[in-house]
């Protein structure tokens, strides 16, 4: 027994292979489609034989479509499933309560689409409750259609007796009940979910970023190196990359402080962040230790390009606590040759540095 109802749950719970998709909303669906499924069947086949084949086939016509809506969620984006079962609902509480009558329950079915509307993560809190004032709209429409025809223009109907005016009453307060309570709901699970992800991009943000600098950390450079070598696998890209490092930089720490060090630091990752702007991403690699990645640039643009920023970092002052810091830099540049990853060419860049500073420091070399 166990084990079947595990299968059960298995089975509603399976995913569909989207990876945005709220699980909680697939199996909804799903329960739907299996619930309403025999629903749909045997409504149709009797309002058939009652001689309603016009509604009676579009039961039967909805409950095809609602298995071929279950088979669907297994493979397709949900909102794919979701919108042909709300318009399946409406369409047969519209015209069933329009052709057969107010008195068989078929408005029930506004109760169901409006909960599933309250439940889809999708739309936004404002939309529900658009949905919500439009499902009362038509459930007040169809109970002065069915009730109250005396009320519609044209029309000669008898007047609607007392009891009809206790069904209607009853179905509007309930459906406002369910309203609210589904609402209400939503609205805790949607505020709720919004700063779990709020939370999330923050660690993801946090986990990927160098927090002194605000550049990528080595980490995240080497995830986005890797995509881009498994994008580029044909070689027709063009990728430079540039390791850079700051001269003397122990020398800072020893004559003003670590912390003017770390202030240094800052300053470059700005400096780098601004230089790099829509040329491609730079990373604090190491202590002082950068890497710079150049989309569609071969190395000798590269070189001229960062043979200027070298220049202009050199003539700068930095300035912390009233003392004037000046540094300069050393980079090492290699073209990336379309291999499989980039640790052959960021070895190259990395020589190449080593080149420029046994050769004096404050250069380029490529
Ligand atoms: P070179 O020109 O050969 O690169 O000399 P260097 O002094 O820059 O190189 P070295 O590798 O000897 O020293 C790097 C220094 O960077 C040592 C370390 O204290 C400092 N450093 C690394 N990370 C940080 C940091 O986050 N903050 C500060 N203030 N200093 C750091
Ligand atoms: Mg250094
Ligand atoms: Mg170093």
């Amino acid at each position: 027994m166990m084990g079947l109802l595990s299968k059960i749950k298995e089975f509603f719970k399976r995913s569909n292979g989207v990876e945005n998709d709220s699980e909680t909303l697939v199996v909804l669906v799903r329960i739907l489609c299996v619930l309403l499924t025999p629903y749909f069947l045997i409504v149709g086949i009797f309002l058939v034989s009652q001689l309603k084949e016009g509604i009676g086939a579009l039961f039967i016509a909805g409950a095809a479509v609602l298995m071929f809506l279950l088979f669907r969620s297994f493979s397709v984006e949900i909102q794919k499933c979701f919108w042909p079962l709300i318009l399946i609902l409406f369409l047969t509480t519209l015209f069933s309560c329009s052709y057969i009558g107010w008195g068989l329950g078929f408005q029930n079915h506004l109760y169901c689409i409006v909960l599933l509307l309250l439940f889809n993560p999708k739309l936004s809190l404002r939309l529900k409750r658009s949905f919500c004032f439009v499902g009362l709209a038509l459930l007040i429409l169809l109970a002065v259609m069915q009730n109250y025809q005396e009320l519609l223009p044209f029309t000669k109907a008898e007047p609607a007796q007392w009891n009809s005016l206790i069904l209607v009453v009853n179905e509007i307060t309930f459906f406002i009940c369910v309203c609210a309570i589904g609402l209400t709901f939503a609205g805790i699970s949607q505020e709720a979910e919004h700063k779990l992800f709020l939370y999330n991009e923050k660690l993801k943000q946090a986990a990927s970023t160098d927090p002194l600098t605000g550049l990528m950390n080595r980490r995240s450079m080497e995830n986005s190196l890797q995509q881009v070598a498994n994008q580029y696998k044909n070689g027709t890209a063009i990728v430079t990359v540039a390791m850079a490092d700051i001269d003397f930089f122990k020398k800072v720490n020893d004559t003003y402080g670590h912390d003017a060090g770390d202030y240094i630091l800052k300053n470059i990752g700005e400096e780098l962040l601004q230089f790099m702007s829509g040329k491609g991403d730079a990373a604090r690699w190491g202590g002082e230790e950068f890497l710079l990645v150049f989309y569609s640039m071969n190395g000798d643009e590269v070189f001229t390009l960062l043979d200027h920023f070298r220049l202009r970092l050199g003539n700068r002052k930095f300035v912390y606590r009233e003392q004037e810091i000046h540094i300069h830099m050393t980079f090492g540049i290699a073209e990336y040759d379309a291999s499989p990853s980039f640790v052959d060419t960021i070895k190259d860049a990395d020589q190449r540095l080593y080149l420029g500073k046994s050769n004096g420091r404050n250069q380029v070399v490529f």
